[in-house]
């Protein structure tokens, strides 16, 4: 499948969110990567039909997304930051209601495989309310599910759990299969850094770049810097520079540096990570480089 993003912007009054945003993505699991503001949601929004661009289109297999109406709303999952269950509706109940909403024939087995497959089967017949952050994630992507999507959306979904929770979830997608265009929004790296199969960065609106995990990597390679440190040195660096973090090897201190010149003299220069290319378009202290 082939979906196509020509020329989108979006003004709210005077704002402008997205700014001739072009794009065409294939299956596979893509990352739209940006800080708070970058213009995702108002994206996501416009592919799911919520928002309408102030100029641009979307198409499907050259087949404008809006025209598609019903048709593409049967192949889309939308799983939004608060999707607003109700919370004294059992998770099963949940499947259950939104299996009649979208039209699902005999839901049942469907369900069971679903609830199953986000390995919540056990606790199918708690009250969703009473999910932990976790829970409540997985559900949503079982609802969004459903339909079996060909697109599926999923905006800032481990907004708010914890590491392990996060590794389930990521498990999760990487396991929904490749057939499907599958976007994640977010603004952590590490949720989409080992399963991305390509990765969008957005900021202020305008597509900065796009690709593998690796060919995004190869854009700052020879600006990636690691220095030998104490903790002292590197604590005092950090404070000052946000292009900078430290890595610590036991008892070893260095200073790993995102900048386009050597930071020190004794400074080598690193292989480059999906967090240091996030580092680099996104700093917004602004120490790595005029050209962002
Ligand atoms: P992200 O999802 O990347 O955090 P958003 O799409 O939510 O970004 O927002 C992009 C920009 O558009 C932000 O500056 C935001 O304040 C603005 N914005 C989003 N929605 C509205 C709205 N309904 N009215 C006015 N401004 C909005």
């Amino acid at each position: 499948m082939k979906l196509v993003f020509n020329n989108i912007s979006k003004k709210y009054k005077t704002k402008i969110a997205l700014d001739d945003f072009n794009i065409t993505l294939t299956d596979g699991i893509q990352a739209l990567l940006g800080p708070n503001g970058a213009g995702k949601s108002t994206l996501m929004n416009i592919l799911a039909g919520l928002t309408k661009p102030s100029s641009g289109n979307i198409t499907l297999d050259n087949e404008d997304t809006v025209k598609m109406g019903a048709k593409f709303r049967g192949i889309l999952g939308y799983l939004p930051q608060n999707p607003g269950f109700y919370p004294s509706f059992t998770g099963y109940d949940l499947m259950k209601y939104f299996s009649v909403l979208k039209g699902i024939a005999g839901p049942e087995s469907r369900i069971d495989e679903l609830l199953e497959f986000v390995n919540l089967s056990s606790d199918s017949n708690r009250k969703y309310g009473e999910y932990s952050g976790g829970m409540k994630r997985r559900l949503g992507i079982a609802v969004s599910l459903l339909n079996d999507p060909k697109v599926l959306i999923l905006d800032e979904p481990t907004a708010g759990l914890d590491p392990k929770e996060r590794m389930r979830f990521r498990n999760i997608l990487s396991r929904i299969g490749r057939n499907k265009i599958i976007i994640i929004a977010t603004h952590i790296v590490s949720d989409v850094e080992t399963i991305a199969d390509n990765v969008i960065l957005l900021k202020s609106g305008k597509l900065i770049l796009s690709g593998s995990t690796s060919q995004v990597e190869e854009h700052i390679v020879g600006k990636v810097w690691n220095k030998p440190s104490d903790i002292n040195e590197a604590e005092e660096y950090v404070l000052l520079n946000s292009n900078a973090n430290i890595i610590k090897h036991g008892e070893e201190v260095s200073l790993h540096i995102v900048s386009d010149v050597k930071p020190f003299e004794n400074a080598v220069a690193a292989q480059p990570t999906l967090e240091d290319v996030y580092m680099y378009f996104f700093d917004e202290g602004g120490m790595a480089g005029e050209k962002k």
